[in-house]
């Protein structure tokens, strides 16, 4: 069997002539495919604005900074999730504080994040990890009984819903991430999406060095040349380019949301009824999922089951290791044992191939290798 990659991205002839085109067209970047490419977008999560950035992590970082946190604010968020979630704390000068996941659903526990809240916490970022949803609708409540503010990692749940709502239509605002292994992709890539005009103003500067041309925002002096910078903003725009990628993806969201359904169908009766766990869908959740992983009942074989399906050619991987356990968290004085839950499921679990082009034969071949390398069990299949 040819070598199986736990993520790969969808791309097709009409994607390609997409491209093409904006290459063709007068504008590279920050043309009309960027407004066409955030209609769409904000259409499809349910929010009434959206702004395109460079990728999902510079989409956190200007919605932490739109917030206005810095040093002594806290951040409380997941540590299964990829860096980025809890990074954006700290390129604010603010403090990351982790709250440990549900050990069923592997999302971030409200109960936990309740213990952590002080008077210095500021904003909270549950992240729908692996497409699997939050309960939106509590922590919304518990964001305004304690006057917080709630950016949703949305990286891995493009198409879902939570609490039979879009995740745009919350209070506060979503990241988006278009990286190639994500539901859907523009080479490198995100968003923010929001309800809230203000907000959506900031983030516009904050994208463009800070900088306004709007008479509106102005300060000053409103000749036809003249601009003001308001911020210290980035330059995180998205390219013409990649948004002509991502309108032409998004139109195929629901196709690869349903061969992902699919195939999370199949491993699901493969391993319901095992000594494997998997990650439950809560009822308030309709996921669209990103990621498939599974979790040993026998910690101590993780390392042989991952090689052992590493050299059958299946491309396992492992998301994610608690973020606080990096070196670089460890040297900023974070220290095991902060989320036992977190830290347990990270040493059990391994994540499966999940993506719209495996095949039902690669799938099958998946479910045969994992049930014969985990090995001493009979499953039902
Ligand atoms: C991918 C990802 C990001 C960051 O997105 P990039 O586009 O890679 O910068 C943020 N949060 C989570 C949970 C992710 O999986």
């Amino acid at each position: 069997m040819e070598y199986i990659s736990y993520g790969k991205q969808c791309i097709e002839d009409d994607d390609i002539a997409a491209v093409v085109e904006a290459l063709k067209s007068d504008y590279l970047t920050s043309g009309p495919r960027v407004a066409e490419f955030e209609n769409d977008l904000a259409k499809i999560v349910g929010a009434r604005y959206a702004v395109a950035v460079s990728n999902g992590t510079a989409a956190l970082h200007i919605a932490a900074l739109a917030l206005g946190i810095g040093a002594g604010d806290e951040v409380i968020t997941t540590p299964i999730t990829f860096a980025a979630s809890s990074n954006c704390a700290l390129y604010c000068g603010a403090t990351p504080v982790f709250a440990d996941i549900d050990g069923d659903t592997m999302l971030l526990d409200i109960d936990k994040v309740r213990e952590k809240i002080t008077p210095t916490t500021k904003v909270i970022i549950p992240v729908h990890y692996g497409g699997e949803l939050c309960n939106m609708d509590a922590f919304a409540e518990l964001a305004s009984e304690y006057n917080l503010a709630i950016i949703q990692d949305c990286a891995h749940s493009l198409g879902g819903k939570t609490c039979g709502k879009a995740q745009g239509e919350y209070p506060g605002m979503q990241i988006w991430s278009f990286h190639p292994v994500k539901t859907i992709t523009t080479g490198e890539g995100g968003a923010v999406t929001t309800n809230d005009e203000n907000l959506y103003k900031k983030l516009l500067r904050l994208r463009t060095h800070g900088i306004t041309r709007d008479k509106n925002q102005l300060i000053n002096d409103n000749a036809p040349w003249y601009y003001e910078m308001l911020d210290l903003g980035f330059n995180y725009r998205l390219t013409d380019i990649q948004c002509a990628l991502g309108i032409s993806q998004l139109k195929k969201l629901e196709r690869f949301i349903k061969r992902r359904k699919e195939i999370v169908e199949r491993y699901n009766d493969a391993f319901r009824d095992s000594p494997l766990k998997i990650q439950h869908t809560p009822k308030w959740s309709s996921p669209a999922r990103h990621l498939y992983t599974i979790r040993l009942d026998e910690k101590h074989r993780r390392r042989e089951v991952f090689n052992a399906l590493l050299a059958k050619n299946i491309g396992v991987n492992v998301h994610y290791m608690p973020a606080y356990l990096m070196p670089y968290y460890k040297s900023i004085g974070y220290s095991p044992g902060i989320c036992p839950i977190a830290e347990d499921s990270y040493e059990r679990m391994i994540t499966l191939p999940l993506h719209p082009l495996l095949t039902d034969e690669q799938v099958g071949y998946v479910i045969k290798c994992v049930k014969e390398s985990f090995g001493k069990v009979v499953y039902s299949s």
